[in-house]
């Protein structure tokens, strides 16, 4: 599939497999519920290969990353609103990097209130399969942050007639670090969100007039504004 194809016919239901193992990471700590399915993307691009030449297959998936939830784990992020920008590994020999995981909690504090808190590490496992999803496609996969935590205070200011935000139910999960608003240049919203929607991670909220998209790891829902 070309890139051309895989944006026009990005909904990808009927290929999903879903690993019941995907992770080696012990999450019910960090989140109320590990029930989440997550599906690798690297299986769905293999199940996906099964129609093309061995010799095309190697091409576009290296061999060795296809156990992809063994490798290190990256996300690209760039703070719109301070410039700041990382590739960070915050996973690798089988274990959390603490510093990068650091590094990815600061690139997504809440920079008005001087405020961070290490983030749900679902919440980077969900951007690091999106990612590989989009760097498969030759596009650059770098999220451009516009929020990720919000101190509870900072969300209250938010919801005042006027500021045109998200509503309070729906932003919640900006309190526990469990959400991000962002924009990836190349892409719609839209097809951003049924990428998303592949992982059934949480919440996908699309603000299209806007040109962000909300992504959180709390329960399974869908939302335009
Ligand atoms: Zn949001």
């Amino acid at each position: 599939m070309n890139k051309r194809d895989f944006l026009k016919t990005i909904s990808l239901s009927s290929i999903m497999i879903h690993t019941s193992s995907f992770s080696q990471i012990d999450y019910s700590k960090s989140s109320p519920s590990n029930k989440y399915k997550y599906t690798s993307p690297l299986d769905i691009a293999q199940e996906e290969s099964k129609n093309i030449n061995q010799s095309q297959y190697e091409q576009i998936i290296p061999q060795n990353e296809i156990n992809f939830w063994d490798k290190p784990r990256y996300i690209s992020l760039h703070r719109v609103s301070t410039g700041e920008r990382k590739l960070i590994n915050y996973f690798s020999n089988k274990q959390i990097n603490k510093q990068e995981y650091w590094f990815a909690s600061y690139l997504l504090r809440d920079v008005e209130e001087k405020t961070m808190m290490y983030m749900d590490l679902k919440l980077l496992d969900l951007i690091c399969a999106i990612q590989a999803w989009i760097r498969y496609y030759n596009i650059n996969p770098e999220f451009q942050i516009l929020s990720g935590l919000r101190t509870v205070e900072h969300n209250k200011r938010l919801l005042k007639p006027g500021k045109n935000n998200e509503s309070a139910a729906l932003n919640s999960m900006h309190i526990y670090g469990k959400a991000i608003d962002f924009y990836v240049p190349q892409l719609s919203v839209s097809q951003i969100a049924k990428i998303a929607e592949i992982f059934q991670a949480g919440g996908i909220g699309l603000y299209p007039q806007r040109n962000f998209i909300h992504l959180d790891t709390g329960r399974i829902r869908k939302w335009k504004n």
